[in-house]
């Protein structure tokens, strides 16, 4: 994918078109800024723009939406990228909306999203999403008539990436907090996608061999360091030669990152 994206962004710079990446962040928390820190790197490797946009993390909805208002404006950016969750006193969802579809590279906005779910082209898919299915199909994993079990409904994963493969013909079951029996499920499942967010709640009960598992969460261990959803060391052994299964960290979140970055590219081709 790398050289791929070089090549294209060298065209893209011959032809006098330097594609940018807006960053939108509000305060200093740690996640956003270790999140900045990796886009702003792999951007610059790859020869793409970076432009960040700080806003203190007590700046009104006006100022929020002044600033997308002047991104969707701006010829010079050609995606952006909101740091989220928004602080609470923020109506997010409208924040979300006011991005215009065409620069709206991680598909926030409900426009984006419809897109998704009515199987249409237009706009962007969430990032994280693509990531899964760009994992699947790097490795050649079958989904065609294959039952998937995505664990978390969000709009950031659990839903479209649901819909994602249900368009790719596979049959799909999403699960949530409420979900009875879900370890039984979860074994029954040829794939199987978690996005929780809750260190190691998986352990080996929900898993047999053979299964891919996608390992979405990114969270803190007791002892502070960073893992999945799933308790890796217990599951890897179940899953055996015929299954696979993505680590946390060096897995979802770098593939994540580089479909940012070529969403940026072609939002840039497209502009
Ligand atoms: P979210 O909005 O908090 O959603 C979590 C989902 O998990 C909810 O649907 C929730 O069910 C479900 N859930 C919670 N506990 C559960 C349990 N014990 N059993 C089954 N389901 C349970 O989270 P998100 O934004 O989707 O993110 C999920 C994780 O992915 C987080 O760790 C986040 O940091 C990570 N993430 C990673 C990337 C990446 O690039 N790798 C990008 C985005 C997010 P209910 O709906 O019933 O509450």
């Amino acid at each position: 994918m790398a050289v791929d994206l070089r090549s294209r962004i060298e065209a893209l710079k011959s032809r006098g078109v330097e594609p940018t990446l807006a960053l939108v962040r509000m305060g200093e928390r740690p996640d956003d800024l270790s999140y900045e820190r990796t886009a702003k790197k792999r951007a610059a490797s790859l020869g793409l723009s970076t432009k960040p946009y700080v806003l203190d993390d007590l700046a009104p909805q006006a100022a929020v939406q002044a600033t997308l208002q002047s991104i969707n404006y701006d010829k010079t950016v050609h995606g952006c990228l909101m740091f989220r969750p928004l602080p609470s006193f923020l109506d997010e969802k409208a924040l979300c909306n006011m991005l215009s579809p065409e620069k709206d590279i991680d598909g926030i906005s409900l426009a984006s999203l419809a897109s998704v779910f009515t199987d249409s082209s237009d706009g962007f898919p969430p990032c994280t999403a693509q990531a899964c299915v760009e994992i699947l199909d790097f490795y050649k994993i079958p989904l065609v008539g294959k039952h998937v079990v995505v664990i978390g409904r969000s709009l950031v994963v659990g839903k479209p990436v649901s819909m994602m493969l249900l368009r790719r013909n596979a049959s799909v079951t999403i699960c949530h907090s409420r979900t009875e029996n879900l370890p039984e499920l979860c074994r029954t499942a040829d794939i199987v996608i978690c996005a929780v967010g809750r260190a190691h709640a998986f352990g080996k009960e929900y898993f047999r061999a053979g299964q891919t598992v996608l390992d979405v969460g990114i969270n803190f261990d007791a002892a502070g360091n960073l893992c999945g959803d799933v308790d890796f060391g217990a599951v890897e052994p179940v899953l055996g030669p015929e299954g696979a299964i993505t680590p946390v960290p060096r897995g979802l979140g770098g593939v994540t990152t580089s479909v940012t970055m070529a969403h940026v590219v072609q939002a840039a081709e497209a502009g």
